[in-house]
């Protein structure tokens, strides 16, 4: 089974005219695609913009007042059906690459932002009030199955999950504490987490 199709067929919806890669030696056929690449890329950061700290740590980062309920970016990018080291998934066999600045969003056990998939297009949604400055953080968890790349979580967070993988991997009071955000298609595969 590929990609879902019915109303809103993510193949359709994802893929912004001129985001498919032009050919490198192409003159006239790279011209045009990559100012529209660009376009994207600016229209996916939206409010935001990523920075890099004393670390050299890659993040996004609210470059504007966003209150609570309000898209913080768009997730826009090319679909792929396989979970990549940045992928964002979005649903069943679906995951998004080459996001942006959306890629640079760090995961969090208490996120400041969530995947919405609600609309006819994926977005980030602050969770609440983010000031100039304050970073967007996803729970990586609540969209991804089984993680490319895991990695130990430090984000020092009381209920931190420790080792994160994606949700297949997560205990049950974990999966309890993120089910008001958990993704469509992990809420369809593995049922609403009991208690929650
Ligand atoms: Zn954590």
């Amino acid at each position: 089974m590929g990609l879902r199709g019915g109303p809103r067929s993510f193949l359709q919806v994802f893929i912004p005219p001129g985001s498919a890669r032009a050919p490198a030696d192409e003159c006239s056929a790279r011209r045009r695609p990559l100012v529209q690449i660009h376009a994207v890329t600016d229209a996916a950061a939206g409010r935001v913009e990523q920075r890099s700290d004393a670390d050299g740590r890659r993040g996004l980062y609210a470059s504007e007042a966003i209150a609570a309920g309000e898209v913080v970016a768009w997730v826009r990018g090319i679909p792929r059906s396989r979970p990549g080291r940045f992928s964002l998934q979005l649903g069943h066999d679906l995951h998004m690459d080459d996001l942006g600045a959306v890629e640079s969003t760090n995961h969090s056990c208490a996120p400041s932002a969530y995947v919405d998939l609600a609309g006819a297009e994926a977005c980030l949604r602050a969770l609440r009030d983010l000031r100039l400055g304050d970073e967007v953080t996803i729970d990586y968890c609540a969209t991804e199955d089984r993680m490319d790349a895991p990695f130990d979580c430090q984000c020092g967070t009381v209920g931190c999950y420790g080792w994160i993988a994606g949700y297949a991997a997560l205990g049950a009071p974990h999966r309890v504490a993120l089910a008001g955000r958990l993704a469509p298609h992990l809420r369809e595969k593995y049922g609403a987490p009991s208690g929650g």
